[in-house]
């Protein structure tokens, strides 16, 4: 369980002001899987107390202020993720995720860095979306 104040301190490392609202969303945020990324329709069902443009307001301050990170994973909607406590990556996330195409979890795997890559002259590098497409582990474990 985290406490008010250590999610404050979240909060408040990464400039952010907190608030009743924001303090609720991020808690949520540290009690799902943390190694897991998560649409704004997950969350909306697990904060049914927060209308939509809310939780979307707060996602997006999360996510300007590297909170959060987003990925697309192709299956139409963003997926956030929370950003490991200290990490550096600027803006969009440095490491690899995997798309489970049996229960369509998105993973982040914050260990595996996306490798880099030299781009062609002229070519100046924003952002990077890596990711695996294929069966996780506990839908591999349950098939057999
Ligand atoms: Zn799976
Ligand atoms: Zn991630």
């Amino acid at each position: 369980m985290y406490s008010e104040k250590e999610i404050e301190e979240r909060l408040s490392e990464r400039n952010i002001r907190p608030t009743a609202i924001r303090i609720l969303v991020l808690r949520k945020m540290l009690e799902m899987n943390q190694d897991e990324a998560f649409s704004l329709l997950d969350l909306e069902n697990r904060l049914d107390t927060i209308d939509k443009s809310t939780l979307f307001r707060t996602l997006t301050l999360f996510h300007d202020n590297l909170l959060v990170h987003s990925i697309d994973d192709g299956s139409g909607s963003i997926k956030y993720s929370l950003c490991k406590r200290g990490c550096e990556c600027f803006g969009e996330a440095s490491h690899v995720h995997f798309s489970c195409t049996l229960c369509h979890r998105t993973f982040c795997f914050e260990k595996i860095a996306i490798p880099r890559i030299d781009l062609p002259v002229g070519f100046s590098y924003e952002s990077a979306n890596f990711v695996f497409k294929g069966v996780c582990s506990v839908c591999s474990r349950s098939q057999k």
